[in-house]
Parts: structure tokens; sequence; C-alpha cells
């Protein structure tokens, strides 16, 4: 047993690494070398892979950026349950509080060894001083920012006060960063790298995109006579299980449409047909939407129609089938929604019922949003979107390995599907299908 095992048991409690990933980027995070990135997804256990490597330098501490004050108070007060000190300076604090801290960092031997503050603070005198005497007295282990999204616009949650760290890395180029996300998309990864200003090479630590137990595959709208009946014999067949599991862990099924109206069309033309399902989108109140996503959730309810606004927070683990009726706005996105099937690691089915007329509704949008911005920034972000839109219809209207087309767009090495989606498993089939679809629409 190594130090890093031994710390892992010793100040964390776990007898292992959650996965050879994390174990990965904790030893490179510790070893201090390079500036490191991690995009692991929610839960699991990013923080670890730098609260572990700190523990190995006494007397020093290690700066973490957070997006929000709800988060530092959640992360310090799990540190402080298993006695490792973790202090945070913020606004919110008493000005007694703030010289408590400050004295302790800048004692000789300072007892903190996290020291959680908002991109906001960054900006303060008291914290620019603070760091100058920390990098001064080679008190800082690293930097980390945590949520290293935000720092990009293609990110859900873009804050213009992370792009102000980019400033603080190159300022102090003698401690390591450590920049973390649960994003997977290449572009936030590029966006983080460059607008962090990370020095290269910077380690990379990803899990692959690559989901062995999920089946993907298209259908052509077209190329059948009972749509709706189609998706719900693929729902149907894909919920069936044993009778005696728990409610909360009863399969569910997720059906993403573009429009209102779609959800609660398709929400009643499915229950009529037998399946129980409720529609869920941004119109409905509320207090509507929380109902939807408790009963879905207990598993009162097996389905939802629903605009991509479902699905966020939502971690169930019993998802059988996520099906898009239309298109998906791009392969991110695609990925991202389509990924909620599954978590349980059980097999799960992923599936498109592409439409040419969803195609050119999406199409249509897109370009009419280009036609509006006015800025260049809006422009060119407009053109990236549209640009991704495009790899997505390829990948209705390509012959090409699901999973394939997914590695290619995270840069990732190609994965053996092993007949894990409908090309690998019946090129043959795909392609009669497509050249009927391709027949029907232009004619
Ligand atoms: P993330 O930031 O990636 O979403 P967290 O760091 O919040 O994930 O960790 C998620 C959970 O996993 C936490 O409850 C954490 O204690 C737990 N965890 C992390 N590493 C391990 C490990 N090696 N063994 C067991 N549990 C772990
Ligand atoms: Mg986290
Ligand atoms: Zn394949």
């Amino acid at each position: 047993m190594d130090n890093v095992t031994e710390k892992l048991f010793q100040c964390f409690g776990h007898r292992k690494f959650k996965s050879e990933l994390q174990e990965r980027a904790i030893r490179a995070i510790a070893r201090g070398v390079h500036d490191v990135y991690v995009s692991m997804p929610t839960g699991s256990g990013k923080s670890l892979c730098f609260q572990l490597p700190a523990m190995l330098q006494d007397n020093k501490v290690a700066i973490v950026f957070s997006p929000l004050l709800a988060l530092i108070k959640d992360q310090i007060d799990h540190l402080s349950k298993i006695k490792i000190n973790a202090e945070s300076i913020n606004s919110k604090m008493t000005s007694k509080d703030r010289e408590r801290v400050l004295n302790d960092l800048r004692s000789m031997k300072p007892n903190t060894r996290f020291l959680y503050v908002t991109p906001e603070q960054a900006a303060t005198g008291t914290f620019k001083s603070l760091m100058e005497h920390l990098v001064k007295y080679k008190k800082l282990s690293y930097v980390v920012v945590d949520e290293a999204h935000c720092v990009s616009e293609w990110g859900h949650d873009f804050r213009p006060d992370y792009l102000k760290l980019g400033n603080l890395r190159e300022q102090y180029k003698s401690v390591p960063w450590v920049a973390l996300t649960a994003t997977a998309s290449a572009e936030v990864a590029k966006d983080i790298l460059s607008n962090l200003k990370l020095l290269l090479p910077v380690a990379q630590y990803k899990t692959p995109s690559f989901r062995r137990n999920l089946f993907y595959d298209v259908i052509y709208q077209n190329c059948i006579d009972d749509e709706v009946g189609h998706l719900t014999e693929f729902l149907k067949k894909s919920l069936k299980e044993d009778e005696n599991v728990k409610p909360k862990d009863k399969n569910a099924a997720i059906v993403y449409c573009r429009t209102r109206e779609q959800t609660e069309d398709l929400a009643n033309m499915l229950s009529k047909r037998g399946l129980m399902c409720l529609a869920y989108h941004g119109g409905m109140k509320s207090s509507e939407r929380i109902s939807v996503q408790e009963k879905w959730s207990q598993g009162e309810v097996p389905c939802v129609c629903a605009t991509v606004s479902f699905g966020m927070g939502v971690d169930k683990a019993s998802v059988r089938a996520v099906a898009h009726w239309g298109i998906a706005q791009n392969v991110a996105a695609y990925y991202q929604e389509s990924g909620r099937a599954g978590r349980d690691g059980k097999p799960a089915f992923c599936r498109i019922y592409y439409c040419r007329s969803e195609r050119n509704a999406v199409d249509f949008l897109l370009k009419s949003e280009v036609g509006r911005s006015k800025t260049p920034e809006q422009k060119n972000r407009c053109k990236v979107a549209y640009k991704s839109f495009e790899i997505m219809v390829k990948y209705c209207e390509d012959i090409k390995c699901r999973h394939k087309v997914f590695a290619e767009y995270f840069g990732e090495e190609i994965p053996k599907c092993g007949g894990r989606c409908d090309v690998c498993s019946d090129e043959r089939s795909v392609r009669r299908a497509l050249d009927q679809h391709q027949r029907r629409a232009s004619s």
C-alpha cells in the first residue's frame, strides 16, 4: 500500500478507488507536474480527485473555485464531518470570521487544507494579496476549478467571472491547476483549456463516451405505416419487467419532442393505446411539472413525453428507453438526453424516430436565429449551433456505427461497438430502410 491508497482510507474511509480513471487522475494530480483536466459524469467522485492529493502535502492549502455558495457549503460540511479543515472567504461571512481564516492562511503553518471561493471573490483585493502571499511562501499546493464548464459559453451555465481565472493562471505559473467538469462535449473541453489558460501539455482524464449497455438505432417515420403504434410497441417491449420490483425501481421511458403540442398529443395517443403516459413541458405550471416528474420517478407512470427541459437533475437508474420524436438539436444534446437511459448498467434502448419535416423545422429555426443575431459572437455561436445540427442530421442519414459518431465527436478512440447499434448489428436492413426513406422523402 502506498501513501495514496493509505490516505484514501485514512482520510476518506474508502477502501477502493471508485474507478481506474479516478485513481489515475488522483495520481497525476498528486505528482503535480502538469495541469490536469478531468471530465467524468456527475456522481463519479471528482471531488476526491483534488481532495486526496491535497492531503499528501502538509502545511499547504489548495484553493478551490466553485460557482455557488451552496455548493461550497456542502463541500465544507462534508470535509468537516471527516475532520478535514476547509474554509471559505465570501461576502456572507462576518469580518471576524474572515479575519480568523485569513490569519490562519497567513501563518507559517496553516491548518486550512482547502480554501473554497467563488470566482467573483478572485477579483477582490483581499484575495489577490492572499494569493500573492501563499505563492510567495510556497503554501499553495494547487488551484482547482470545479464545475469548469462555467467558463464556456457552450456550457449550460456560463459565468463570465470564470473567464477572469485565466489571468490568475497566467500570473502564477509555478502552481499546477486542476479543472473538473461533468460536461463531455469537445467544444466545452476546448474552451476550458483555452479560457483558463491551462499550461500545455494538459494531462486529461476523461470517461469514454461509449456505453455498451445502450443500443442505438434510427427508425424512419416515412417507412412505417403506423408511427405511434410502432413507438408504443417499442416502449412496451423495453419496459417489460419482472412483477416484483419496488415501484421506485420500475422501468421507465422518456420520449423527447420538439414542441409542447407534440408532448401532449403523443402522451394522449400513447395512453389511448394502453401505455400510461404524461406530458411535460415548459408551458406547464411548476407545481404540475414537479408532480409529473415525481409520478414518473416513483414509478406511478412509466412514460413521459417531454421537451428537452425534462431530465436535468433527475437520476432515475432504471430508464429502459429514450426515444426522440423527429430529431435532436445536436450530437452533444442527443448524447446527453439519450444517455439518461441505462444508468443502472442494464441494457437500454435509445432510438430516434427520424422525420424530414422535423429536421426541416429545426433547420428553419436555426437559420432564422442566424438571421436575427447581431454581434459577431452571436453570429459565430449560431454558426457552430448549425454545424452541430448538421452532424446530427448526418447521424440519422448516414450508415455509420452510432457509437462511432459519438466517439469521433468527442475526439476519442473508436470503440468496439460489438453490435450495440442498428448499423453494426444489421447493416443491410438499415441500408434498405434508408434507401426507402430517401426515395419517399424526395418523391
Ligand atoms: P462528482 O463531483 O463527480 O459529481 P462527488 O465528488 O460529489 O462526485 O462524489 C460522489 C459520491 O461518490 C460522494 O458521495 C463520494 O463520497 C463518493 N465517492 C468518491 N470516491 C469514492 C470512492 N473511492 N469510494 C467510494 N465512494 C466514493
Ligand atoms: Mg462535483
Ligand atoms: Zn455500432
